[in-house]
């Protein structure tokens, strides 16, 4: 890029998270490149003031409305100019603003994917790692991409690693992708062994710091099952062109094969500053904060087959892919629900899988939903997954 041209106008969503504030770090370290325009933050306004004061945005949200009645009253530095705002709505009105360039989206869950939509309906560049959003709705996402010439960039590591991977090359010169899961704190247990796990055990992710939703994922495999849903429609491959691969060091972050039998893939250290880095200065690259390959970690590299009855939820995320329609946002919604019962301790670990599969086979599928149908599945199979009860006497509901 031009060293004169402008920055890039920014504007990062879930700021405060795990990822979110990772893109901070990336942002800091680039200060010619970037003017923050905006922040989000769902209810912690004491983070996500903290990081206004820094940086002084034009604007900053706290999506949860209720926010407004309870926020204290001792706000910002005396002088900032930062307006505040609360709620979805005010949110979408800036995002379509002529003052944004880029949008990152690092919300949890469902509630991005109308952040996504507002952004790249405005044709802007979203750098996506709220996978989410194509979890639920990936044909409709790529479909307004391209009809409103928008770039979406992926900041999940292995969507990354695919997209450093392929370039400009088009899908139709690859035989398939492999994507890597570190295999989370429960690789190698059999399933018996996890009928009691704790919140606790599962949240000790062996690689990754991440937030605590996509912790239990990682933990589940549930992450894996999202992400070969998440690549099928990023990158338009059939679902028997994606496989999963447990590789622990988390290094390799995806192989891609192609025609040819050449198999290209991108390593790092688990550190997601640098795909989110890669999104932001895309096509360039430039020396950054993100940890550096020691070369002797490439002499203990490990790669393991799945054990499919162990983890039940990549078998769900293949079928998920090959149907499509309406099932994303089933399964998305059922697993949201699931894991936030089980970290509330109402829900045991194994059941989390069993309520998403539940949830996906019972639920009105529509193979080509508008979007408000998405949102009415996604409403119907929280309902579902909050009610849902075991049945069998080995997966008994933690007390
Ligand atoms: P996190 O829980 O650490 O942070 C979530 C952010 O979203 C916070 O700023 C929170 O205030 C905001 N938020 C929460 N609920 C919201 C709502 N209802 N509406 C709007 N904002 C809300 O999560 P994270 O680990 O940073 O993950 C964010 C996204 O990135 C997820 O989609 C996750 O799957 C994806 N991702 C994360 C990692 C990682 O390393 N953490 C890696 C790959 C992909
Ligand atoms: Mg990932």
């Amino acid at each position: 890029m031009n060293p004169l041209s402008p920055p890039r106008r920014l504007v990062v969503l879930g700021s405060t998270g795990s990822i979110g504030t990772n893109a901070l770090n990336v942002v800091e370290a680039f200060p010619q490149r970037f003017r923050l325009v905006g922040l989000t933050a769902h209810k912690n306004w004491d983070a996500l003031k903290a990081q206004v004061d820094k940086h002084q945005p034009k604007w900053c949200v706290l999506t949860d409305p209720e926010m407004q009645w309870t926020m204290p009253t001792t706000t910002l530095k005396p002088g900032m100019k930062t307006q505040v705002y609360f709620g979805t709505e005010p949110l979408e009105k800036q995002l379509r603003g002529l003052d944004v360039d880029i949008v990152l989206n690092a919300i949890v869950g469902a509630a991005g994917l109308r952040s996504s939509w507002a952004a790249l309906e405005m044709g802007k560049t979203v750098a996506l790692a709220n996978k989410e959003t194509l979890v639920m709705a990936g044909p409709l996402v790529m479909n307004l991409a391209k009809e409103k010439g928008a770039r979406l960039l992926p900041i999940d590591s292995e969507p990354s690693a695919i997209f450093q991977v392929l370039g400009e090359r088009s899908a139709d010169q690859v035989e398939r992708v492999v994507l890597t899961a570190s295999g989370g704190p429960f690789r190698g247990k059999k399933r018996s062994e996890l009928a009691n796990v704790t919140p606790e055990e599962a949240l000790r992710h062996p690689t990754w710091k991440m937030g605590p939703k996509i912790t239990i994922d990682s933990a589940t495999l549930m992450n894996k099952a999202l992400e070969i849903v998440e690549a099928r429609w990023l990158f338009g491959l059939r679902p028997e062109q994606i496989e999963v691969i447990l590789h622990p060091e988390s290094i390799v972050h995806s192989f891609v094969e192609f025609k040819d039998g050449s198999i290209l893939a991108q390593l790092s250290p688990p550190d997601m500053r640098l795909p989110i880095q890669y999104a932001l200065l895309h096509p360039e690259r430039q020396p950054g904060p993100a940890k550096r390959l020691a070369w002797k970690e490439l002499s203990h590299l490990h790669f393991e087959t799945p054990d499919q009855e162990t983890f039940p939820a990549l078998q769900l995320g293949l079928d998920v892919a090959r149907r499509g329609g309406t099932s994303g946002a089933a399964l998305n919604a059922a697993n949201e629900m699931a894991v936030s019962r089980f970290l509330a301790g109402t829900l045991a670990f194994l059941d989390i899988v069993d309520v998403c599969r539940a949830v996906v086979d019972a639920h009105p599928y529509n193979p080509e939903p508008a979007l408000d149908d998405l949102f009415a599945v996604d409403r119907w199979a929280r309902e579902e997954a909050a009610r849902w009860q075991p049945t069998k006497k080995s997966s008994p509901t933690r007390k």
